[in-house]
């Protein structure tokens, strides 16, 4: 048992739940809670990443299962993840990592990634599709070349000399003295001042402009929920800086028939008793809509819970979509309802069955060695009925049981 839920709930999972549906869980309240989507919802954003964070490490797993959130924030887990209040890493740098954005060394070079979440059918995924997204990006002026006006207009900023920046000297104590690096606030930090008459009349002097893109994404055969497919160098561009990627995570839809583990594709099939005793064919329509009739030869017998498997008619494998996994299917029997033969009828119908287990020992013992013991229905919820139920003898009760009950009943 664990002590408290909280950081499960967050994420909307159960405290048994897999590291896989755990990441599962984060892909899709990170992409959806995140800043550059929903603004207002940092506080969001940062509770979602701090409960993953603790229940993605299996020591901190452990440590918050045991002594809930305040276990954590007394850092248990030894050394502090710096960063955010509490111990606990930066959101960004979670979700940076979680999405394979830039590491920080590289921050300050390349623009960010751009991630956004697609969603997919299991058919898409059983066999290719490709789509088109339209995507909005900044683009480097191409008049201007992202100088902002024309070419040899820029003059550079007297005020810092070209670097951008501004470096004043701080008198702390007399004799000492420290040095303070501040932006520039002449040219804002850009190094260079361009008069209003020689700015570029496409992007106003802005350097970059606002441009509509279309990319198409090949998804292919096999790949899977949470995948992800990197547009290298395609997330906005800025003047000085490496253009991030735009990073697209498939999300695939639960399928109302096929659920997929792995490569093999699970099902249930629910059997009628003449089925599973006599033999059945039934069609099941593949993702990539041909027919597949299952089939159980009579003499085949199939239990409830019974699995079988068709070879071959599972997930193809990621580029290699040859091989593919099994169509895995579980058995659930329909037994006819009660009284659905007459007496005489179901006699003769045992006739054909096995014999039962203890027929001749209660024939051979003394009607005063056993009590009758009616099968009711019962409420597992309700506990309360059932004690009443065992208390409860009645004579008359006892007397309308006889033997037709006792074909009912097998074992004491
Ligand atoms: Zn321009
Ligand atoms: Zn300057």
């Amino acid at each position: 048992m664990v002590k408290e839920t909280g950081f499960y709930d967050t994420l909307g999972v159960k405290p048994n739940a897999t590291p896989d549906e755990l990441k599962r869980a984060y892909r899709k309240l990170a992409l959806k809670y995140h800043p550059d989507k929903n603004p207002t919802e940092g506080e969001k954003f940062k509770q979602i990443s701090q409960a993953y964070e603790v229940l993605s490490d299996a020591n901190k797993r452990e440590v918050y299962d045991r002594g809930g959130e305040k276990a954590i924030k007394e850092g248990g887990t030894g050394g502090g993840g710096g960063g955010g209040g509490g111990g606990f890493a930066s959101p960004m740098d979670i979700f940076d990592l979680f999405f394979g954005g830039g590491s920080r060394m590289h921050r300050e070079r390349k623009g960010k990634n751009i991630v956004h979440q697609i969603s997919v059918t299991l058919e898409d995924l059983h066999n290719g599709a490709t789509r088109k997204l339209n995507l909005q990006k900044n683009t480097i002026c191409e008049r201007c070349e992202g100088r902002g006006s024309r070419k040899g207009a820029a003059q550079m900023c007297m005020t810092c000399h070209g670097t951008g920046m501004q470096v004043r000297m701080h008198q702390l104590i007399p004799g000492m003295v420290q040095q303070v690096s501040t932006v520039c606030h002449s040219c804002q930090g850009q190094g260079q001042r361009i008069s209003h008459k020689d700015r570029c009349k496409t992007c106003a002097g802005r350097k970059i402009m606002r441009q509509k893109k279309i990319l198409e994404l090949h998804i292919d055969k096999g790949m899977r929920d949470g995948q992800k497919i990197v547009f290298h160098g395609e997330g906005d561009q800025e003047p000085g800086l490496e253009p991030g990627d735009i990073v697209i995570v498939l999300d695939q839809r639960e399928h109302p028939r096929f659920t997929r583990k792995g490569e093999d594709l699970t099902m249930s099939m629910e059997l009628q008793l003449v089925e599973a005793l006599c033999g059945f064919q039934t069609p099941v329509q593949t993702l990539d809509n041909r027919t597949l009739l299952i089939t159980s030869h009579p003499g085949e017998l199939i239990k409830p819970g019974d699995t079988k498997c068709v070879p071959n008619e599972g997930m193809p494998t990621y580029r290699r979509p040859f091989e593919k996994g099994r169509l895995i299917i579980h058995f659930s029997v329909v037994f006819p309802k009660a009284n659905f033969l007459p007496e005489n009828k179901l006699k003769e119908l045992e006739g054909y069955l096995p014999e039962k287990v203890d027929a001749e020992q209660l024939d051979r013992m003394d009607d005063d060695l056993y009590i009758y013991a009616d099968l009711e229905d019962c409420d597992l919820e309700n506990r309360k009925r059932q004690h009443h139920q065992y208390y409860y003898t009645d004579e008359d009760e006892y007397t309308n049981t006889n033997s037709d009950l006792l074909s009912g009943v097998s074992k004491f």
